[in-house]
């Protein structure tokens, strides 16, 4: 099968505003996590590729987009918010065969990008500097403007959620982007730059680049002409991003993923509680940044909450993305065996419940059973590592002081939430976990185009997402006019 998203060939770049092949010619090919068999190629663009990408931005903002007015970009994105769903079930089945994803996770990815689309386009003209009073015979005022050309590098987690976050943010700004997505999955991203093209998006202001992280993501991250990177991805090479902003003297916002936990106490509603629970873990296969791994469980409701769970994970079935089981694969045989060797160090614990693997699943295809451990102590590798599959421990504590220290207890701090019915206990804890997110009694594992995202710790720093996005994509001038 060769896939054409949207009819293109895959195997190009887009930059400049045109369809072109990668300067080496090279393609790498992509893999259907479902079984194994191969996709289509698609484009290995190289450091040559990103230094093209980086000159049509560069041309795109001294042209008309660098003197475009707010509502003039709030109506393309309103228009390729209306494209995108328009072209939502094509969207979904190419995430769902590229990534693996269940259909209704992918729509539901579908939605949230148009959504980000919609909301900046609301938001772009509503954006205002401020006036500050100052000495007699001056007026003084702030402008925000755009940083210039912004790096976007992508994973394959959530490919539309995160290219609507940040790019969307970006442009919303007047920025020009340079987009390099995962080489584990890029039809979404291709698709989506072809509607931008469509939705009258100017030639060079979003140029994407697929290939491989260690050459088009690196030289796009050490580019001298870009200035400012997104990164959403590993902690090791978020690093490495850091490090190339640190040399360029950029900004760069790092999203890193977590080991965000959920509290839950005695006087929690547990049945309430018990969807969210499961669901921020085994969602997208427990391939979420803000997935939900560490369920800490007061002693009280402890075998009521572990019972609950388990019913639940018993009757987890994986499968094929395109038949919507609970859970997809994994969206590699490599992540399936980095998931499968965090199961290995926890053959000494307890496993509490399990899923299956529909019985007809292809052989090749990236399964894992869901697993759900229990009694788990809190600085097993389980509860501190980011496992990124459908793995949850849970962690029992005594009381609200003890649930904290586990829960600050891991590098990480990007989401939480707290399950209990006091409101004094719920704002004490809304303040001391450390965590971006804090979700009182629900937990909204990733979602929220509107909610300001982002963590601290190995998490990474900087907010995507809602209004606040605005500011980290933008930069503050002062102006100060003496007139007396
Ligand atoms: P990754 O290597 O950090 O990939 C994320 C993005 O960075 C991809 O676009 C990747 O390109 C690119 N990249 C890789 N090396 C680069 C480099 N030297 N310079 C610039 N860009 C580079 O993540 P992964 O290997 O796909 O996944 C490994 C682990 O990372 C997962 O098991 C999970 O724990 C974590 N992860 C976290 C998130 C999150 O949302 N926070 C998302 C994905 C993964 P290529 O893919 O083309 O190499
Ligand atoms: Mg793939």
């Amino acid at each position: 099968m060769s896939v054409k998203p949207l009819g293109l060939d895959p195997a190009q770049c887009f930059i400049g505003g045109d369809w072109c092949d990668p300067v080496s010619g090279g393609t790498l090919t992509l893999i259907n996590p479902s079984d194994g068999s191969p996709l289509c190629e698609i484009a290995k663009g190289n450091a040559q590729d990103i230094d093209r990408a980086v000159a049509a931005a560069h041309d795109a903002l001294a042209g008309p987009w660098g003197r475009s007015t707010a509502v003039e970009r709030a109506r393309i994105l309103s228009r390729l918010g209306q494209l995108v769903l328009e072209h939502a079930d094509e969207l979904a089945r190419l995430e769902a065969l590229d990534v693996g994803k269940p259909l209704k996770q992918a729509h539901a990815d579908v939605v949230a990008l148009a959504r980000y689309m919609e909301f900046y386009a609301g938001a772009a003209d509503k954006i205002h500097g401020s006036t500050i009073p100052y000495m007699n015979g001056y007026t003084v005022y702030t402008l925000r403007q755009p940083h210039g050309v912004t790096g976007h590098i992508v994973p394959w987690n959530y490919p539309m959620q995160i290219i609507g976050r940040s790019v969307g943010a970006a442009l919303t700004m007047g920025n020009a982007c340079v987009l390099k997505p995962a080489e584990e999955a890029c039809l979404t991203a291709l698709a989506f730059t072809e509607l931008a093209r469509q939705a009258g998006l100017p030639a060079g202001v979003l140029n994407t680049v697929p290939g491989l992280g260690a050459e088009a993501g690196a030289a796009l991250s050490e580019h001298a002409d870009v200035q400012h990177i997104s990164f959403t991805g590993s902690v090791g090479v978020g690093k490495l991003i850091q490090k190339s902003a640190g040399e360029n003297v950029v900004p760069v916002t790092l999203e890193l993923g977590g080991k965000s936990p959920q509290l839950v106490f005695d006087d929690a509603d547990i049945e309430a509680a018990l969807p969210f629970l499961v669901n921020a873990g085994i969602q997208n296969a427990g391939q979420t940044c803000s997935a939900s791994s560490r369920i800490l469980v007061q002693r009280g409701v402890y075998d009521r909450v572990v019972e609950g769970m388990a019913a639940r994970y018993a009757k987890l079935v994986a499968g094929p993305a395109l038949d919507d089981f609970d859970v997809g694969p994994l969206v590699s045989a490599r992540q399936k065996s980095i998931v499968e060797g965090f199961l290995t160090q926890g053959a000494d614990l307890k496993v509490a419940a399990q899923g299956r693997i529909v019985d007809d699943a292809p052989d090749g295809g990236a399964y894992v059973a869901p697993t759900l451990f229990e009694n788990v102590s809190h600085d097993h590798a389980l509860a501190q590592d980011e496992i990124f599959g459908p793995v949850q421990t849970i962690i029992p504590f005594d009381d609200e002081a003890d649930a904290l220290a586990i829960a600050n207890g891991t590098k990480y701090g990007l989401v939480a939430s707290v399950w209990s019915d006091s409101g004094a206990r719920q704002m004490r804890l809304a303040k001391a976990l450390r965590a971006g997110q804090v979700f009182i009694n629900n937990y909204g594992a990733g979602g929220g185009v509107e909610l300001p995202f982002g963590g601290t710790g190995l998490s990474g720093h900087g907010r995507e997402k809602g209004f606040e996005a605005l500011y980290g994509f933008s930069t503050l001038k002062t102006v100060a006019a003496l007139h007396g």
